[in-house]
This record gives C-alpha cells, sequence and structure tokens, in this order.
C-alpha cells in the first residue's frame, strides 16, 4: 500500500466548474471571486475579506494594511510553516519568536507576555494543525499591551474557537488556500477584517493604489493582488464540499485515536473541547521520532516532520546578531518548540484516506514500537 501525505480532493465538479469559467470568457478575477468572496465572509462571520495569490501573500498585504513596518516587532510563534515571519520580514518589520505550549504547540501566551518590548506592535496567532491558540488569554494580553492582532489561519478554514471561526479574532485575519489545505484552489490566499477603513486600505493595497479598476488615478502605491475567476470557480465547489471535508476529517482523527489507543510512547494530539477543530494532519507525539518516520516510508506511508523551529533557521540567524534590534534565538528560550521539533510525526489525514487505510497506518506505528 502507498499512502501520501497529502491528496487534494478534486473532482469533476472543479473540472467543470473551471471550464465553465473560462467559456464564459471571464478569467480574471470577476463575478464568481465576488460569489467565493461573499460566501467566505459568511460562513466566517465578518463583513470584509479581499483574495491574495496565495497565502503568504495575504500575510504580508495584512501586514502592510495594518500599518507594520520599519522598527516595528512582531510576534511570531517559533513553530509554524516559515511564510508566517517572511511575511513580517517582507513588510520591513521584525519577527520575534515565541515558544509554544507543550500541549497542542499553538503560541505560548506567558511567553508572548516576556517578549513584548516598546517595539511591539502586534502579535500574530497562529492556529495551527487545525487547531487553535489560547484566544482569549491572546485577547486580553493584545489589549492591556495595545497590540494588533494578525491571525495566520491558513490551516484553519472551518475551525471555531469557542464558537467563533479563526481569523475574525483579530484586526486582520488570513487564510490560505493551497494544495494541501483543507480547501483549494490550487494557490490562493484570503484576508478579512471587520473594519471598514482597514479594507479600503487593503483594496488599495492589492489594485494599485485604486478602489475600481478602470481608473488611472492612483491614492497611493500599491501592488497586483488579484486572483482569477478560474480559481475563484473551482473554490465555490471546494466550499459547497467543506461540511464533508470537516466530517471526513473528524473522522480520520477518530479513526487513528482508536488504532493508537493505548499505545506507550505515541501521544495523538486531540482538541480540547472547546475548539471546534479541522485536524490539518494527525499529529503524533512519539520517542525515537526519525526512525518510526523511516518505518512508515518502509511501509509504503509518508509522514513529515513537525516545522524546523524559526530560532534556529540559518536566514534568520542575523536577526541574533542585529546590533538595532537584538531577537533572541537561545535554544533555552524555546524548550517546547525543539520537543516538538525532535518529537512530532505528522501523518495523512487528507479527505479521501479511508478508515482501512488509516487502520494499516496504525498497525505499523504499532509494529514499530512493540516489535
Ligand atoms: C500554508 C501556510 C502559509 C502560507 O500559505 P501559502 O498559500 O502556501 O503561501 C502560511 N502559514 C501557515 C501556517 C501555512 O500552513
Amino acid at each position: 500500500m502507498q499512502i501520501p501525505q497529502m491528496r487534494p480532493w478534486l473532482g469533476e465538479e472543479e473540472q467543470l466548474a473551471a471550464a465553465r469559467a473560462i467559456a464564459d470568457g471571464w478569467i480574471s478575477e470577476g463575478p464568481r471571486a465576488a460569489d467565493f468572496a461573499a460566501q467566505l465572509n459568511s460562513l466566517i462571520g465578518v463583513p470584509y475579506g479581499v483574495f491574495a495569490p496565495n497565502g503568504t501573500q495575504a500575510l504580508y498585504l495584512a501586514l502592510l494594511a495594518a500599518g507594520i513596518g520599519p522598527g516595528d516587532e512582531v510576534l511570531v510563534p517559533d513553530i509554524t510553516f516559515i511564510a508566517s515571519a517572511n511575511a513580517v520580514v517582507f513588510a520591513g518589520a521584525t519577527p520575534v519568536f515565541v515558544d509554544v505550549e507543550p500541549k497542542t504547540f499553538q503560541i505560548d501566551v506567558a511567553a508572548c507576555a516576556t517578549a513584548i518590548t516598546p517595539r511591539t506592535k502586534a502579535v500574530m496567532p497562529v492556529h495551527l494543525f487545525g487547531l487553535s491558540p489560547d484566544m482569549d488569554s491572546l485577547l486580553e494580553l493584545a489589549q492591556a499591551h495595545g497590540l494588533l492582532i494578525i491571525e495566520d489561519a491558513a490551516q484553519a478554514i472551518g475551525v471555531a474557537y469557542r464558537g467563533r471561526h479563526a481569523g475574525c479574532f483579530g484586526t486582520l485575519g488570513c487564510f490560505s488556500f493551497f494544495a494541501d489545505k483543507t480547501i483549494t484552489t490550487g494557490e490562493g490566499g484570503y484576508v478579512v477584517c471587520q473594519d471598514a477603513a482597514i479594507y479600503e486600505r487593503l483594496r488599495l493595497l492589492r489594485n494599485q493604489g485604486r478602489i475600481n479598476r478602470g481608473s488611472f488615478v492612483h491614492e497611493i502605491v500599491g501592488t497586483n493582488m488579484r486572483i482569477t475567476d478560474i480559481q475563484a470557480a473551482i473554490g465555490l465547489v471546494q466550499l459547497a464540499k467543506l461540511a464533508q471535508i470537516v466530517a471526513r476529517k473528524r473522522d480520520i482523527l477518530c479513526w487513528y485515536s482508536e488504532g493508537l489507543d493505548g499505545l506507550a510512547g505515541v501521544r495523538l494530539i486531540t482538541p480540547p473541547a472547546h475548539i471546534a477543530a479541522v485536524p490539518f494532519r494527525a499529529v503524533l507525539i512519539v520517542e525515537d521520532a526519525p526512525d518510526l518516520m523511516r518505518h512508515l516510508e518502509s511501509r509504503g506511508v509518508q509522514p513529515r516532520a513537525f516545522f524546523y523551529p524559526l530560532h534556529r533557521q540559518p536566514c534568520f540567524a542575523h536577526l541574533g546578531r542585529d546590533r538595532e534590534r537584538v531577537v533572541c534565538l537561545d535554544d533555552a528560550q524555546y524548550p517546547h518548540a525543539l520537543y516538538g521539533a525532535e518529537h512530532g510525526v505528522l501523518l495523512p489525514a487528507y479527505p479521501e484516506l479511508r478508515a482501512h487505510q488509516v487502520r494499516y497506518i496504525c498497525a505499523a506505528v504499532r509494529e514499530f514500537y512493540t516489535a
């Protein structure tokens, strides 16, 4: 048996929808994008949203719209996809890495509190693995220190924290529709906000500094962050399948939970009761992660390691040497991120994964620990 880490769930409906957009001759951002945006806003529970070419650009656009730039520091969890921090750098600001909590490896709010300086302008909670950080405490902290919240909800479409959708807690929230996310348009991103002035700024920034196409008077310097209606057509079909995708992913997590129950040395991360999670992958915390991964590969299963801690990334090493803005890159500050990186293993949880395949994967894990 061969089981990949991820497979986008695309079929004839997506093919037909894309073909129809092409046949209509509306291939740039148009009526389908407007419809997709309206449906996303209603799902997320926000009045405003704009597309971006991908999740990374969505974060960059959000940071620009929030007015974050040179001299500003943004708190970013040490465990996340590197795009979270890269967007901060592209906006001209400095990412400051903070440790994650050891239970679900989301940004640690207590660690955020100790990392705040007079230059801290924002915090970027990441809804990692389709879970959520402790948003209640984070909101309290942000309010107490006057920080903006820019949410990286790239992995969190469909995720709710105490009944509120991820991405609607902060000033801005960002989503990705990359091929391995919960719903996909191939590439694609989305930025939501609740403030009319921020929305106006998002629209100006993403459309060359003008609100309406066809006008050649530009109020500010902007750029082009459009998507295509071909992508939006695919997105509409994917969104219509979201409830089914979510149900399947939750089933898959249950199957893993049953299959690994009672196995010593293996902890499956499961969502706390107040989070309606959408498993991005099945996340295991194990002894001998590299050896387990090799074993799974030998059985035809494709595992993934955790993200590598940002404070150890070669591309950010200069942040610890820059005399103007010294960022703490000491291993001692990031015990939980390091633990996760050493012990974390991601297993497939894509919508088409069947129960017998999850049983096969769990049997392979069991075989490794009991042989
Ligand atoms: C995927 C992802 C991004 C970036 O999205 P792209 O669409 O790939 O640019 C950012 N942050 C997190 C946590 C992600 O998983």
